[in-house]
Parts: C-alpha cells; structure tokens; sequence
C-alpha cells in the first residue's frame, strides 16, 4: 500500500503530463491545465514564503500582476519581444519584492499578513487607475510567444511552455530547500534562536525567501498574460491572492509538489462548480461562491496538513549527498592551550526591576571546562544569553580572544567560533537528525542560493554532511540520523544539540544543562567525550545541575546565586566553601 502511494505521483504526473498529445484530451481540459501551471508556479512560491518560510501572504496576486502588466507593457506600447521582456518582467518583480519585502518580512504575529493584505489592495487600486495600463478595463493585444514566425497560440503547445516552466520551477525549489541555505529557511520557522546561533541571518534569509516566491509569481503572470493575450487588475485582487493561499495550504503547505495538487484542486473545483450549479439551481444565484467556500471549509477542517499527506503519505527525508574522499572542511585553528578566550567584566542584566545577572566577572582559558553552577533562577542561562549574544548586556563587557563583544549578535558570536546549545532544546522536529545537524555548520559552507537551485553544491553539501556525521557519530547517534529529529527523546535530542554546537568548530563551546535527561551510560558518554573535546584545544562553559557530573569534568567552577557570583575556584574547593553550601542546602551544612 505505501509502496503504491509512493509510485502514485510520478505516475500520475506522467499520465497528466502525457494527456494532452494523445488527442483524447478537449482543448478546454488543456486550457484548464495551463492555468493549472500557471497558479501552480504562484503556489510553489507560496510553500517557500508560507509553508515552510512560516510569512502568510494574501497579496502574491499583485506580483503575478507586475510580471503581467510589465510585459504588457513592453510589448503592446514599445513593441518588444515577448521572449525579451520575460527578464525584464523578473526584474521588475524582483526590484519591487525586494522593496515591499524589506519593509514587510521584518514584522511579526498578525501584522505580516495584515500588511500583505495591505499592499496587495493596494497595488490592485494602482493597476485600476493607472491609465497606460488601461485602468479598469487594461491592456488588449497582448502578442503571443512565437518560436520563429510561429505562433504558440495552440493549448497543446502552450501546455509545453507553462510545464516546462513549472518543472524547472519544482525542481529549482527543491534543490533551493535541500541545499545550505534552504536548511536555514527550514529552521527559522521553527526555531529562529537556534538558526541565528549557527550564523543565520534571519532578516536576509527571510527576504530571499520573500523574493523568491514574488518572482515565481511574476514568472507566471509572463505566462498568464501570453497566454491569455490581455490583462486587466481583476486576477491580481486580493480575492486572487487569498486562493493562492487556498492552493498552498490545500495541497500541503512545506510540500512542493503540494502546490501542484492544491492549484490543480482549486481550479479544478472553481471550474466545475461554476458549470455544475447552474444547472442545479438554474442561472439565478451566485451559488458557486458559496459552495466552493464551504467545499474548501471542509478540506481544511478534514485535512489540517493539505490533501498530499492524505493521499500519498509523508514525503521520505532528502537524500544527503555521499562524500567523496579527500574533501575536509576547514578546520580552525584552535588557540594554545591556556590563552585567555573569554572575559566577562561586571556583565550585568536586568530584566525591570529584577536583577538576573549582577555585576559578573570570570575569566575562561583554551582547552578548559569551566562548569558555571548556581541554584535554579540563579542567572546562568541569562549569562549564557549574554556571552552568546541572544541578549544585550544592561552594561558590564564581554570580550572574546580580544574582541569586544559589547554589541554582539548570535550570528557574529557563532562566526567568532562560540557553539552553543539550549536548555529548553531548539531543535526543527519535522527535519532528519542530520539535517538539523547539520546546520550547526551552516558558516562553513558559502553556497548560495543560485548554486543551490542548480545543485552545483553538492561537494560542499558533501563535506557538509560528512561533517554532520562525524558529529553524530561522536555523540552516539549516527543510528537515527534519518530520523526526523522529532522522533527522538528529550535526553537524545540534547546529544543532537551538542552534535550541531560541534559541527560549528567551535573554539568555546557552551552547553546549558547538556546532562539533564540522559541515562547514566548516556551521561558517561558526554563525560568522556567533553574531556576528548577539551585535549583538542576546545573549551567548554558548561551548565550543569548533576553535581558529580560537573565536579569529576570541571577544572574550574564559578558559582552563581541570585545573579551574583559567590565563589570560583577548583571543584575539591568549591565542595567545601560555606557560600556555596549555604546557597545550595539553605544554611545546613
Ligand atoms: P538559571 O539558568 O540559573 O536557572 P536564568 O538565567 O534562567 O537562571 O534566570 C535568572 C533569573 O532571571 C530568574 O529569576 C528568571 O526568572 C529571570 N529571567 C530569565 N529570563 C528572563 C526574561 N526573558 N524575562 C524576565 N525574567 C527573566
Ligand atoms: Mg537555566
């Protein structure tokens, strides 16, 4: 069974893509096709920016609009090729992305949607009254795409041109989101902190998304208006954009292939609503609005997820290319040992009235593990925020290996070589072990995201991995490592944190409460492999409640209570110092 759904989609995709040249088809299933493509190519963008990118727009609509209305354009007032202008009409799209996406990706919650809303109302009211683009009644004449003298006026033809796009489309997309930076896409959603640890930048990251799927949009708004050889504002409303969405989310938003079957079940519902109902009920009422809306209630009450899970099951996890021999990353080069790294001078966080971190100082050299230990609420994951920079130092200073670390950002501190993992673990559930893996070594790839559309990043996707997987071994995990990570218990997701801190290079690597949830032979693992991390010249700053656990790895213990620090020293020490029994055990001793 799950072998006949898994073969179902090629063959379906064949059977579909075959149907119009057998001649058993009606030049109007093939019309219906076309467009089929068409809005497909929208809802494509759609699965990036919503689907996986977590951004709800209702206003793609308007960037189908611009590819449209710019070929429109050049080609019925300035006479310029079709073919020509198809660049141009990518380009114009893109500028216009880049700027509405600059200002719109940055907002959060419901003000995102909210503003796509806005501009996408917005933008309909300027193709309506501008009048070189026609106004309300736009821009006849459209010319058609020609190979030669020949005109690809023919659905059948046409079909070739709109499916060729969408198939480079599908496959662009894919590579796009199994590549580097398509991984970081993946995580942001659900886990902005860990992805801007590991060098993310969230801003930018989310714009290319943005303008990505704005030049899907506008490549099918070329094809639309070609084909349909006029335009004119109505397709590119609001009402358009929202059954874009419709299409994404129906299908199985975070799916690409999702998107085909979402746009082919819109319109293929819209159609024969529209032929079915007044035969119904006779030409009196506008019923086909109100069953369609009520149909795709149902879907979405039904099939939360998108129809494709339903139908064909969940999709296998990507592939992770194969290493070839003789590729290594580069590997830091790591400071002597007993160098002073970190330096935090008077680091004090206030959050309002509350004091969490109180004037601290301590220092970490290379190749030490320094446990920083405290009762609960005592500041030590708020000082870990500090050094990582997830939040502002109030005043005080940090620097590390000389830099001042005063306005830093999780990305400049991942770039600097400090690796860290969580105490409430931030992991991406629905990507394999690996992948979330490996994207702890996000920094030491380049790719972007033209190599990444092409797959000429598979060497570095390669070293990527292997790297991924050497971590993975290390921590004992390489057995579940196609496993979507949220498969996985709270104490091995921890294990896969570390795995991921290591995959950085780290020259500190700082773990809070790495041994919280671990078995005991678990925990002896990490022991171990700490003290190996150690003789490789890496220093760990480690937060730790199980108190042999950090004694027996620990060179050094600086000890936290109510933001402040009250003792430091070796660990045989800080057993016996009254501060710290009183602080742990409230007086008794
Ligand atoms: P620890 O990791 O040592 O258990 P934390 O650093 O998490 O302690 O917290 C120190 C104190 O700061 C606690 O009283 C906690 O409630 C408070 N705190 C931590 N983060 C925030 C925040 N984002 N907003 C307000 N208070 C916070
Ligand atoms: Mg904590």
């Amino acid at each position: 069974m799950t072998a006949l759904r898994s073969f179902a989609p090629p063959i379906v995709a064949a059977v579909l893509l075959i149907a119009p040249f057998t001649g058993w088809l009606p030049d109007y299933w093939v019309t219906l096709f076309n467009y089929i493509g068409i809005s497909s190519l929208v809802a494509i963008g759609l699965v990036l920016l919503t689907g996986v990118g977590g951004m709800t727009s209702f206003g793609q609509s308007a960037f189908v609009g611009f590819g449209a209305y710019t070929t429109g354009v050049l080609t019925v007032h300035f006479g310029i090729s079709p073919w020509l202008t198809l660049p141009v009409a990518l380009l114009v799209t893109m500028a216009i992305a880049a700027a509405v996406g600059a200002v719109t990706v940055r907002l959060s919650g419901h003000y995102l949607p909210l503003a796509t809303i806005a501009w996408g109302i917005a933008f309909f009211y300027l193709f309506g009254n501008i009048s070189w683009l026609g106004a309300h009644d736009g821009l006849p004449g459209i010319p058609a795409l020609r190979v030669g003298s020949h005109q690809l006026i023919d659905p059948k033809e046409y079909f070739v041109v709109v499916w060729v796009a969408v198939v480079l489309a599908v496959i662009a997309t894919q590579n796009l989101l199994n590549g580097r930076v398509g991984r970081a896409v993946r995580a942001l959603r659900r886990s902005t902190r860990a992805a801007e640890a590991f060098g993310v930048n969230t801003a930018g990251a989310k714009l290319m998304v943005f303008v990505y799927a704005a030049m899907l949009a506008g490549l099918a708004g070329w094809l639309y208006a070609h084909f349909q050889r006029s335009v004119s504002p109505g397709p590119f409303g609001v009402v358009a954009g929202t059954e874009y969405l419709l299409m994404a989310v129906l299908g199985g938003a975070g799916r690409v292939y999702g998107a085909i079957l979402g746009a082919a079940g819109i319109t293929v519902l819209r159609d024969q609503l529209q032929n079915l109902l007044p035969w119904l009920f006779g030409h009196t009422g506008n019923f086909e609005s109100i069953a369609y809306g009520a149909v795709l209630v149902l879907v979405l009450q039904t099939a939360s997820n998108g129809l494709w899970p339903i139908l064909f099951g969940p999709p296998p996890p990507p592939k992770p290319p194969t290493p070839r021999d003789g590729n290594q990353l580069p590997t830091k080069v790591l400071p002597a040992p007993g160098v002073r790294l970190l330096q935090v001078q008077d680091a004090r966080k206030t959050f309002g009235g509350l004091v969490a971190v109180n004037d601290v100082n301590f220092e970490v050299e290379s190749s030490r593990i320094i446990g920083l230990i405290g009762p609960n609420g005592a500041g030590k994951s708020t000082t870990f925020n500090l050094i990582t920079g997830a939040l502002p130092l109030t005043s005080g200073a940090i620097a590390f290996e000389g830099h001042p670390l005063q306005t830093q950002t999780p990305q400049r501190a991942a770039a600097l070589g400090l690796g860290r993992t969580f105490q409430h673990v931030e992991i991406v559930p629905d990507m394999s072990v690996i992948e979330n893996v490996a994207l702890g070594a996000n920094l030491l790839g380049h790719a972007g995201v033209f190599r990444a559309m092409l797959k000429l990043d598979r060497a570095e996707e390669a070293m990527l991995f292997a790297t991924a997987r050497r971590q993975l071994e290390r921590v004992g995990l390489a057995d579940v490592a196609m496993q979507p990570a949220g498969t996985l218990a709270l104490g091995q997701l921890r294990l896969v944190e570390v795995a991921r801190a290591l995959c950085l290079n780290p020259i500190l690597l700082l773990l809070d409460e790495p041994a919280a949830g671990l078995r005991v032979g678990e925990k002896k693992a990490l022991a171990k492999l700490l003290r190996e991390v150690r003789s490789e010249g890496v220093s760990v700053l480690l937060v730790e409640h199980d108190m042999d656990f950090v004694m027996s790895l620990a060179d050094h213990l600086v000890v936290l209570d109510f933001g402040t620090k009250i003792a430091e020293g070796v660990p045989a020490d800080i057993r016996k110092n009254p501060a710290v029994l009183e602080a742990y055990l409230g007086g008794v001793s």
